[in-house]
């Protein structure tokens, strides 16, 4: 990636920078790739609700898959129509089902019947209907897939196939609740077809064995979850969504009249941004040189939440010498480390260094712990 370096010496750091056309490009990408009939992209906005990054996916004409009344009211603000804001979340509450129901948006996607009881207790009060999707737990084996985190039988996402049922019957039960659909999410940061050709098959099965009840689903909502090259950002700018997409053409049976959602967040966001940082210090330890920087785990929580790692430059350096470094921040937490052993040119006060593919759960997870201030940010 190539750094506007002269337009950031007058920024304060850190900040977000945004390569907006390395987003346009991505997003030209996502298009191309999901071309087939009845394919609908969501962003899911929880990766990152910068204003300029929602604009140009506003303007790119996707949907938005919301978790929170704010994120709503975010998209609507950004001019995302209605009818193609989604809203997730386990934990949604009264206030935010109600905002919800009076911005009509287009579907509540369904973590649980106590959930239906409140939509259809709220929506009745207001006279109006609430379209629904129910979100499957689809219990795909987390020993062969161990990067799948929210899919599991055992966790807090979803209703298990076994209650699936008496969920669906609850919702016919309803007189403002109109069951549309079934939604599925099973994790995040996935970097091989095999999970998503389970879950392919595990929705076809359970398709067809509702369809033999006479349950029609007309929406099928598949989440997220593509993984992104953290390794190599410049390798790998844009994930692969041609083969993404063709799994789910591949796989997934659908009827002529299904419509398949995608809820896209890390894949879309994650590769344009770069947190940009100072160097404050570098301290030579007994065994080791730590590089000190401004930016710390307020900034980017990842690797202090995760033990994530993003690929650290240093975007000024001229030297040609290459020496190992400890990366760490100025919070008062052991976790607060972006690298260990890093290799890098010889830095020194002053240089600005690129911690890459921050744009997804970076600068939206930006805490002000310590009482310090939130990182700006810089789209170009
Ligand atoms: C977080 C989330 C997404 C987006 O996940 P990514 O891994 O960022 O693509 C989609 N759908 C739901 C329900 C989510 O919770």
């Amino acid at each position: 990636m190539i750094f506007p370096i002269q337009e950031f010496e007058n920024l304060e750091t850190p900040f977000y920078y945004y390569d907006l056309k390395l987003l346009e490009s991505t997003l030209k990408a996502i298009k191309e790739a999901a071309h087939y009939a009845n394919y609908h992209v969501h962003y899911a906005v929880k990766a990152n609700a910068n204003p300029e990054i929602l604009r140009v996916i506003q303007q790119a004409g996707l949907g938005v898959d919301c978790v929170s009344g704010g994120e709503i009211k975010a998209a609507l603000n950004m001019g995302f129509a209605p009818s193609d804001i989604v809203f997730a979340g386990v934990g949604k509450s009264d206030r935010e089902i109600e905002y919800a129901l009076k911005s009509d948006i287009g579907c509540f996607n369904v973590e649980s019947i106590p959930e239906l009881e409140v939509i259809q207790m709220i929506a009745s009060r207001l006279g109006c209907n609430a379209n629904v999707a129910l979100r499957v737990n689809p219990d795909i084996d987390a020993h062969t897939h161990h990067y799948i985190t929210t899919g599991l039988e055992e966790n807090k996402f979803g209703i298990s196939m076994q209650m699936l049922e008496k969920a669906i019957s609850y919702c016919y039960a309803q007189p403002n609740v109109k069951l549309i659909g079934l939604h599925f999410h099973i994790g995040s940061q996935i970097t091989t077809n095999e999970p998503f050709r389970i879950l392919c098959e595990r929705i076809n099965d359970l398709v067809k064995q509702f369809a033999e009840k006479g349950v029609v689903f007309t929406s099928i909502n598949v989440g997220g979850g593509l993984g992104i090259d953290y390794d190599d950002p410049d390798r790998n700018p844009i994930p692969d969504f041609k083969d993404y997409f063709d799994t789910f053409n591949k796989y997934l049976k659908l009827s002529p009249k299904q419509h398949l959602h995608f809820e896209l967040g890390r894949s879309i966001v994650a590769q344009c941004g770069s947190l940009i940082t100072r160097v404050l210090y570098v301290k030579e330890g007994l065994k080791k040189k730590f590089v000190i920087v401004d930016a710390g785990m307020t900034d980017l929580i990842r690797p202090a939440l995760y033990q994530a790692h993003h690929k650290i430059e240093n975007i000024t350096s001229k030297s040609d010498v290459t020496d190992v470094y400890d990366v760490v921040g100025p919070i008062c937490e052991s976790s607060d480390c972006f690298g260990q052993d890093e290799t890098l040119p010889l830095t020194k006060r002053g240089d600005l260094l690129a911690l890459r593919s921050a744009g997804a759960y970076g600068e939206i997870m930006a805490s002000q712990y310590n009482c310090r201030n939130l990182p700006g940010s810089f789209a170009k």
